[in-house]
């Protein structure tokens, strides 16, 4: 009998590994470096989904089934997406509606979205794992707020697991349609006791509080201009009674609070508080119109939030100082919002994004490509209630994790900080991105094997949706 040795699934030799990505200035990598959440020329062990080990070359690395040599690439936690909506891919640049208002885009888009089923929301929820995970991307919730049929959610969470991808399922809800007072169309809007009942029921069904979960659900009221008082304190109830995340959009738009104080009398703040909402449960999307003051307040409450960088720009909103949410404690994490208002769903681009808005905002020391690495991740990964298991690389995570492609063109003469020439000098993507240690992405290539099925479908449900056939 050979001596007993450690063996595991997969190894990942020859890299540049961020364990956890912090830390500003011209010292950064070494501080990250002399810390160990950084190894230069190191390895990482993966074992049953979960990261095993890691450690520099010049320690011995556990013999694995699989080796991959990852050729001095960067090897980076996955990152996290934490405001999404899915089916939007559907009408992604849609003529009609793209150079409006965000209210203006909305009202021209709900009567497409009516026509939402559980294909085309299928197809759309695997068109988005798709290209999230080329940007990086391994776990992503998604907000579904437009339930014109039932069970839409279900057809994300088939297509989900087809794929292998960590999910947080958002069930979103709308019940005041324009007769109400409401922006959306009747026929996207469902009564109380239907939203209440179908998430007591996709919980049961589906959330997984254990750990390594694969599937969780959260609960999601899309806006106050979409919901009524009562559906925000009762949903704030059920995911008390169930332990679940809540998620919306709160001071998106300087229209909300023109909009909060004619129907509701205050603030989105004030009105997000007296719901109910201010707890560390509630991860919030865009938060860009909090006062000083109410910043201050929602983050010694414990919410978070999440910024969508290319989304704010597309509709010309502001968006929000990060950097100044960050140094009150709040967690700010990344999101690249609905396809048809970001028409994109790239989390590196967006990584990208928050780390430019921030120079732009507040000067060129504002944000290192460590600090919007640690948005995309650590900060998303709070976002979702998640930061033990996912957001990081220590020993015990979730084995979640890309080794980006090399660049050699975009990344030539980047020699001093692999992370700095990572995010300047991109556009970057996945060379291996794992999920739960299983690859979907192998030397660059989707693994997953419904994709050239898939997008053809997907085409022909969106030319519908469009009007175009
Ligand atoms: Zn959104």
């Amino acid at each position: 009998m050979p001596p007993a040795q450690t063996r595991v699934d997969t190894l990942i030799t020859n890299a540049y590994i961020v364990l956890e990505a912090s830390g500003a200035g011209t010292d950064a990598q070494q501080q990250a470096l002399a810390a160990g959440r950084e190894i230069d020329d190191g390895w990482i062990a993966l074992d049953a989904g979960r990261v095993h080990s890691a450690g520099p070359s010049t320690l011995p690395a556990p013999a694995a089934a699989r080796v991959i040599d990852a050729g001095g690439r960067l090897v980076t936690p996955g990152l996290v997406n934490t405001h999404h909506h899915m089916y939007q891919n559907l009408t992604r640049a849609f003529a009609p509606a793209i150079n409006g208002t965000l209210f203006a885009w909305l009202s021209t888009l709900y009567p497409r979205w009516a026509a939402l089923d559980e294909e085309s929301t299928y197809l759309s929820t695997y068109v988005a794992c798709a290209e999230l995970l080329l940007s990086g991307c391994t776990t992503s919730s998604d907000h579904m707020y437009v339930h014109p049929r039932p069970n839409l959610i279900d057809a994300q969470i088939k297509a989900t697991t087809e794929i292998g991808f960590r999910f947080m399922a958002n069930r979103g809800s709308m019940t005041r349609s324009v007769k109400d007072g409401g922006l959306p169309p009747e026929s996207v809007v469902q009564d109380e006791e239907t939203i209440l009942s179908d998430s007591e029921r996709l919980i049961s069904s589906f959330h997984d509080p254990a750990p390594g979960a694969m599937t969780r659900v959260a609960l999601a009221p899309c806006s106050m201009f979409s919901v009524s008082e009562s559906i925000m304190r009762a949903t704030a109830e059920l995911a008390e009674k169930h332990d679940v995340r809540l998620h919306t959009h709160l001071a998106e738009d300087k229209d909300e609070d023109t909009y909060a104080l004619e129907v509701y009398g205050r603030r989105p703040v004030e009105y997000f508080e007296d719901v109910g909402w201010a707890t560390p449960r509630s991860w919030v999307a865009h938060y860009v119109y909090g006062s000083a003051e109410e910043n201050q307040r929602l983050a010694a409450a414990g919410v978070s939030a999440t910024q969508c960088p290319s989304s704010n720009m597309i509709l010309a909103g502001d968006t929000a100082d990060a950097q100044a949410l960050r140094s009150l404690g709040m967690p700010v994490g990344i999101g690249c919002d609905g396809s048809a208002s970001s028409d994109s769903a790239n989390l590196w681009m967006e990584t990208r994004g928050a780390m430019l808005l921030a120079r732009y905002r507040n000067g060129p020391a504002a944000m290192s490509a460590r600090e919007a690495l640690s948005m995309a991740t650590a900060g998303s990964a709070a976002n979702l209630g998640w930061s033990e298991e996912i957001g990081h690389l220590h020993p015990g995570a979730c084995a979640d994790l890309v080794i980006w492609e090399s660049a050699p063109l975009s990344q030539a003469g980047a020699l001093t900080d692999p992370v700095e020439g990572w995010l300047r000098s991109g556009p970057a993507r996945g060379w291996y991105v794992l999920v739960a240690g299983t690859p979907l992405i192998e030397s660059g290539e989707l693994t997953l094997r419904e994709l050239a099925d898939v997008l053809p479908r997907h085409a022909a449900a969106a030319a519908a949706m469009q009007g175009l056939n």
